[in-house]
């Protein structure tokens, strides 16, 4: 009988809660561990200060001179706070974060020690990172790679060390990160959203892409999660019966917050106030053990480093609670899944946020350029933007649950939907002052009333418009903002770069006004992008017959989504607008495709092990009582035991049935296994991971939910859903 199930069940109910004490403000507490700009008015001069200012808001460069002045006001400080130990904090193409942590201690020549840390440090360092996956951009005589400073992101004390943001790239420029892409598609969208946006108020100078993601994640107790290898080992149960209830009353959604969970909650909001990360909001989720939160949103890479950070400190401060967070996009089946949505929007620094329809007719032609011009992106490089979201794990959860589905649509609502229609009828060239009138009158200066009470909403499209923002829901709940804002912010510089040219040709060679010229653009646009609109259901057959016949794609699996990266347009993209050169990005689809491999690897061989050394072993030791059982009823009551062993016998057979297709369908998977990994080829080897290996995990997976069901309780190895799901 296995032991490690019923050791971990013990452990688990006899938790004392950990308390957790709230103190004073939480507003008095926001930004303390953070070196923000209140922090710099007091520590550094006012060159230095302004110097600092001047790269966060136009990326100018920070000298020298300067980045030992601020170093060191840094380093005086992180000192205060408690900090022995600097880190450049980055983000590898593993999708995680990482740093290495050197302490400000240092020996002089003469043997005396001091605390130092300088420009020279603050600016670059030189991790040792050549494991770090780069697709083949380091080759092992260049292995190098460095991390530097990303001004536009304050530095933190976390625990005992100063974080300092930073981007990490090779030698030779090429982005090894995820940061430093993002950073280029924020600059692109900035320089093309001004441009336009200058149409409505020459005043602008900077536009700032806005994020505000809702992370959801499930809790379940430690002990029982670490007994699990494929919990431990994958972030998600590779078998697992359905408890007998799960999700089907609705119970949870929004429900009382289990205490377990609202004292991790507490104690997590505490440490992301001191860290500058504005969480707002906390909830129940759907599925039992499922709990989202979501912060006020900020400035697209900020946003993306306080995900991050944010997941870092989850899984500290859950430990210390007791529990494991699963960021996993599916950790168990049967139930809703998890995402990430991205709020996204576009912000002046008027403080306008240009997603958002205004009081005047001349706002609201500001709204739609931007409101439609971004449809329009969406619709030429929907494939793209799919393949932003697309790993491994998240395969799991899209078009599953709730969960969006991998065609990519638009849902605006139905009054949005009818000032499109309008819009669409525009007449071609100049306007007459009478259609030019009653657009401004009925049309566009219609729109702030209607949004208000624009409620309907699709809660399971892919991207919807929700009143003064656009919310991408595909968002996996374990991947990297960087990854969609990357694509999502490109797209649409592009988009609006294209839409000023045009604009502008119309007004200097056709001798439009700017505004008839934006009208006949905005037309065209609407008629073009039709295809992307979808106000229904996204599940249902029909959509996905029609999505077909509308040209969408529907990759389903992360080898079939990662194509489009290298495509000819893709590529012409990401160069035109300045974000990924062609290295860079085939390196990176390079990355992605190893990762899938990598995690389907993992998935098989745990499976494996499940299957073959508790599963089979624990399931023919309970089948051995029932065969000793039928053997003394045959030896008290000779011949007449068959019908007293009708029963028994039938489950050991039932047993035996589908320990035989078990073992049948592992075998053959690990097969499977043994041909995908003879390939060289990156591509073919992860189309084969997907199409000739995952396909057994199903199988597999019923006939041990089956014997879970057939097995007593007491010889089943692993713990079960109804008690992996049952926080209190
Ligand atoms: P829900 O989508 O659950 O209905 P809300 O509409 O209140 O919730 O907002 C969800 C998220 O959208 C929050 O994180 C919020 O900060 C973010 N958000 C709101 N306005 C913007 C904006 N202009 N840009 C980016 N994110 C935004
Ligand atoms: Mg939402």
């Amino acid at each position: 009988m296995s032991r490690q199930r019923f050791d971990a069940m013990t452990e688990s109910q006899k938790r004392e809660r950990v308390g957790v004490e709230e103190k004073g403000r939480r507003s008095e507490l926001f930004g303390n561990n953070v070196f923000n700009k209140e922090r710099m008015l007091q520590y550094l001069t006012k060159d230095a200060l302004e110097s600092v200012q001047g790269a966060i808001f136009s990326g100018s460069k920070i000298d020298r001179k300067i980045a030992d002045q601020v170093a060191e006001a840094m380093k005086t400080w992180a000192i205060e706070m408690g900090a022995t130990h600097y880190t450049h904090w980055f983000q590898p193409l593993t999708g995680a974060t990482a740093e290495k942590h050197d302490a400000f201690f240092d020996l002089m020549s003469d043997g005396r020690a001091l605390e130092k840390f300088g420009g020279g440090q603050l600016v670059q360092q030189e991790p040792d990172a050549s494991s770090f996956p780069s697709g083949g951009i380091r080759n092992t005589f260049e292995a190098r790679g460095y991390t530097a400073w990303d001004p536009t992101s304050p530095a933190f004390v976390y625990d005992t060390t100063l974080c300092i943001p930073t981007i990490f790239v090779s030698y030779t420029g090429e982005a090894l990160d995820n940061k430093a892409p993002l950073l280029r598609a924020l600059n692109a969208i900035d320089e093309a959203a001004t441009a336009v946006a200058k149409y409505f108020d020459k005043t602008v100078v900077k536009v700032n892409a806005t994020l505000g993601w809702e992370q959801e994640y499930f809790l379940v107790d430690k002990a029982l999660a670490h007994s699990r290898s494929d919990i431990s080992l994958t972030g998600r149960t590779l078998v697992g019966h359905s408890a007998a209830k799960g999700q089907q009353l609705d119970d949870h959604y929004f429900g009382v917050i289990p205490l377990r969970a609202i004292n991790f909650m507490k104690e997590l909001e505490l440490e992301c106030m001191r860290l500058g990360i504005p969480v707002k909001t906390r909830h129940n989720e759907v599925a039992p053990n499922q709990f989202e939160l979501a912060p006020v949103f900020e400035e697209a890479n900020l946003a993306v480093d306080h995900n991050l950070l944010l997941m870092d400190v989850m899984d500290r401060i859950a430990d210390r609670h007791n529990l494991k967070v699963l960021f996993h996009e599916k950790p168990f089946a049967g139930i809703n899944g998890s995402g990430k949505h991205n709020n996204w929007s576009l912000a002046t620094d008027t403080g306008v946020n240009l997603l958002s329809p205004g009081s005047t007719p001349m706002k609201n032609l500001q709204f739609l350029t931007f409101f439609i011009n971004t449809i329009k992106a969406v619709d030429t490089y929907e494939e793209l933007l799919r393949s932003s979201i697309a790993s491994a794990s998240n395969d799991h959860r899209l078009g599953a649950n709730e969960a969006p589905p991998a065609i990519l649509s638009i849902f605006v609502g139905k009054q949005l939907g009818n000032v499109l229609d309008e819009l669409e009828g525009v007449s071609k060239g100049k306007l007459s002052p009478e259609e030019k009138t009653e657009l401004k009158l009925n049309v566009v200066g219609k729109i702030p009333e209607i949004l208000l009470d624009n409620t309907d909403r699709n809660r399971t499209s892919p991207f919807a418009f929700t009143g003064n923002k656009f919310e991408m829901r595909g968002v996996g709940s374990k991947t990297n903002c960087a990854k969609p804002m990357t694509i999502l912010n490109t797209i649409v510089a592009k988009q609006l770069r294209e839409f000023k040219k045009e604009v502008d040709a119309l007004v200097d060679k056709k001798s439009l006004k700017k505004d008839e010229a934006v009208f006949n653009v905005l037309r065209e646009y609407i008629k073009t992008s039709k295809r992307i609109r979808f106000d229904g259901d996204g599940y249902s057959e029909d959509w996905q017959k029609e999505a077909e016949r509308r040209k969408l794609s529907n990759n389903k699996t992360t080898p079939a989504a990662l194509q489009v990266l290298t495509s000819k347009q893709s590529l012409e993209l990401f160069a035109s607008m300045g974000v990924m050169s062609e290295k860079e990005v085939t390196a990176r689809q390079e990355v992605e495709l190893e990762a899938y491999i990598l995690h389907i690897q993992i998935e098989g061989r745990v499976l494996n092990e499940l299957v073959y050394s508790h599963i089979i072993p624990s399931v023919i030791e309970y089948q051995n009582i029932l065969i000793k059982n039928v053997l003394g009823l045959k030896e008290i009551y000779g011949a007449a035991h068959r019908k007293l062993t009708d029963g028994q016998s039938g489950i050991i057979e039932q047993i035996a049935e589908h320990i035989t297709e078990l073992k049948k369908q592992v075998d053959a998977m690990t097969d499977a296994r043994r041909k995908a990994n003879k390939l060289t080829d990156t591509q073919k080897k992860a189309f084969a991971y997907s199409d000739d290996v995952k396909p057994y995990f199903e199988k597999i997976r019923m006939h041990c939910d089956k014997l879970e069901m057939l097995v007593d309780n007491r010889y089943w190895p692993l713990v079960k859903y109804r008690e992996l799901l049952s926080i209190k």
